[in-house]
């Protein structure tokens, strides 16, 4: 069976040792945040994702939700777990104080956040949309909406939701029907059908606030002419208790292949009473304030479920006993070795490990920015921080799920046949996992944002934010010995970064179709850097720490950004020649061919 303990050692390694957590609690309103603050809060959170969470991960895979006469249920344990989860002040982490938040960084959420998907993906779905969605609010609501519905979506007493897709269009939103008709009290009455809705409906909350992109009488076609709508199930009274009911309701729930306990909904809206979010015609842009930060959400779902998935391959390779060591048995009283000593396990284990332990410390280095951007006195260090930002949310939401799920796959493969067997349940990792390279925009969506808007904006100034520190480090340590089995490989890797870029942006130029044929691809090679200059700068904090009191701690870090820049690595070279093969022979391909 699988079980989960929080990677709490790694977590501080990242937050304290490879960044100075001290830059994020020096800001302005994080000074509460100190180090000590944070442990304790990581320890805590830990504590809720393994006894409360993680309990109900599986069973909660096996029952599902349920849908009967309109009405979702949740299965056995999610409507207490979700109870403690309120009462512990989770769901207002680093919301503003001013609605009853905690106002904490998000260096700290992205911890919390790992953990929760560890433990249980399909339970953190129902908070992770509240806050986004009270994300988009808070930015674009007018201060009566943010009074009325804030405190109680940050106390997690309501929830929140996304609607955005409806039958005909998914990632085309610029087809989308759902209308909008003016009330006389400035309201509005919102129709139309939406599928795919996370939390449409379920029993964990009293109201359900939902979000809805719709089109406004008169509106332009296409995405200019969306407007973002928020419509409760519940109409709250003055006294902000739900009220009447409004004209929503949730038509069935979809059976799929994986987060059986996260509520998929069709949900139709009848003219139900709705209030426009910010600016009319602009609702793409005040949604995307939520979609970006479900973009970064969902790319730590990718990293929290191998981690989970990295853990319980390590417990099964020490344990099952399988073949003899090619150099000897390591194991000579029983009848074999256990499977952790062959090769082809351990570089399975290590592939996964470079990942986890590379992509937390990437996303600490984001949400990093997230809090610069939200709390620097300086204006233009927030523009930075926003740069940075824009750029590298598609890689990280694209680059964890791709990778997360191969992690999660890689670990069901240690396992052989048994990792196939529901009870083991590192079968539902692969399942959960999957669903992540799909939702909140495509991973090859994410690509084509990549190189279609991200890497020319400003004529490069985005990419500049991230071209410039890892020039530098390379810089700074090309003459450093000690460092030359991380930096050589890494300034390969970048220079070929660099020349894809060049090409697409001459390329892409003339023809898109050059740019769209490359981008997924210049989005792993990218990502392969990202982390690669990650790697290489925990190898030089791990260095300088080999024969102290945690040697094998620090050795462990050592041989891990050793196997990234000699395995993992090096995929950026096949990478770069799929880049510069070009688009002819797919766009020649005959359609009819295929
Ligand atoms: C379990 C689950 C939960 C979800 N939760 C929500 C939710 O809470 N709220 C919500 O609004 N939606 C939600 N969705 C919907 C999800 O975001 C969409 O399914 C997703 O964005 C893809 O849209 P689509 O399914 O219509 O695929 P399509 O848009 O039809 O795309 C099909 C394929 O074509 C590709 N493609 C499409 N256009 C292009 C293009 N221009 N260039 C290159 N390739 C292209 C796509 O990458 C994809 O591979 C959820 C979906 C699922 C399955």
């Amino acid at each position: 069976m699988a079980s989960y303990k929080a990677p709490l050692r790694d977590m501080r390694f990242v937050y304290n040792e490879l960044f100075d957590y001290s830059e994020i609690s020096s800001l302005p309103g994080y000074e509460d945040a100190t180090p000590d603050l944070v442990d304790a809060i990581i320890e805590e959170a830990a504590k809720v994702c393994e006894n409360e969470l993680f309990p109900i991960n599986r069973s909660g895979d096996e029952e599902g939700c349920t849908f009967e006469n309109g009405v979702v249920r949740t299965p056995k344990g999610f409507k207490e777990a979700y109870r403690a989860y309120v009462e512990g002040g989770w769901g207002g982490l680093t919301s503003d104080p001013k609605y009853g938040g905690q106002g904490m960084p998000s260096s700290i959420h992205v911890m919390v956040e790992e953990m929760m998907c560890s433990a249980n993906l399909s339970f953190g779905i129902y908070p992770g949309l509240t806050y986004g969605a009270y994300q988009s609010l808070h930015a674009h609501g007018t201060d009566e909406l943010k009074d009325l519905y804030l405190p109680k979506m940050v106390s997690g007493e309501w929830s929140g939701t996304m609607c955005l897709t409806e039958p005909h269009c998914g990632t085309d939103l610029g087809l989308l029907r759902s209308k909008a008709v003016p009330n006389d009290d400035g309201s509005w009455k919102i129709s139309g059908t939406k599928i795919f809705i996370s939390s449409g409906e379920h029993d964990l909350t009293d109201n359900i606030i939902h979000l809805v992109l719709a089109r406004a009488e008169g509106s332009p076609k296409g995405v200019k002419g969306i407007s973002l709508f928020v419509v409760p199930k519940f109409i709250p009274k003055d006294d902000g208790t739900p009220g009447p009911r409004n004209g929503v309701s949730c038509g069935s729930i979809e059976h799929k292949m994986g987060i059986k306990a996260s509520a998929t909904c069709v949900m139709n809206f009848e003219d139900a009473q709705g209030w426009l979010v910010g600016e009319m015609n602009k609702g793409m842009s005040h949604m995307f304030t939520m979609m970006n930060n479900e973009r970064l959400a969902v790319g730590v779902q990718g990293l929290g479920l191998a981690e989970s998935s990295y853990q319980a391959a390590v417990e099964y390779a020490r344990e099952r006993l399988q073949g003899r060591s090619l150099t000897g048995a390591k194991n000579p009283d029983a009848g074999a070795d256990p499977i952790l000593v062959h090769p082809d396990i351990r570089r399975t284990l290590l592939n996964i490990r470079a990942f986890t332990e590379g992509a937390r410390a990437t996303a600490m280095w984001v949400a990093r920015g997230l809090d610069l951007r939200k709390k620097h006195p300086d204006e233009g260090l927030r523009t930075e921080a926003d740069d940075f930002i824009q750029l590298m949310t598609p890689m990280v939401k694209a680059l964890f799920t791709d990778f997360g799920f191969d992690a999660t796959n890689a670990g069901m493969q240690v396992f052989g046949g048994s990792g196939y067997i529901r009870e083991t349940g590192v079968e539902q990792y692969v399942r959960d996992a999957r669903i992540a390279q799909i939702y909140e925009g495509t991973n090859g969506i994410q690509a084509l944002d990549m190189v279609g808007r991200k890497m020319p904006a400003h004529f490069g100034r985005y990419l500049r934010r991230f071209f410039h520190p890892v020039q530098a480090f390379i810089e700074e340590h090309a003459e450093d010995e000690s460092m030359a089995d991380f930096v050589m490989p890494l300034a390969k890797a970048f220079g070929r970064l660099q020349r894809a870029t060049g090409y697409l942006a001459e390329k892409g130029m003339k023809n898109p179709d050059e740019a769209g044929a490359a981008a997924s691809e210049y989005l792993r090679l990218f990502g392969l850097v990202a982390m690669a200059y990650i790697w290489a700068r925990a190898a030089k904090v791990a260095m300088a720490k080999t024969d102290g009191e945690e040697a094998g701690f620090y050795q462990a870090k050592l041989g891990t950004a050793r196997h990234y820049m000699e395995r993992i690595l090096p995929q950026s070279s096949g990478l770069f020649s799929s880049i510069m093969a070009g688009s002819k022979t797919m766009m020649s391909f005959a359609d009819d061919a295929f």
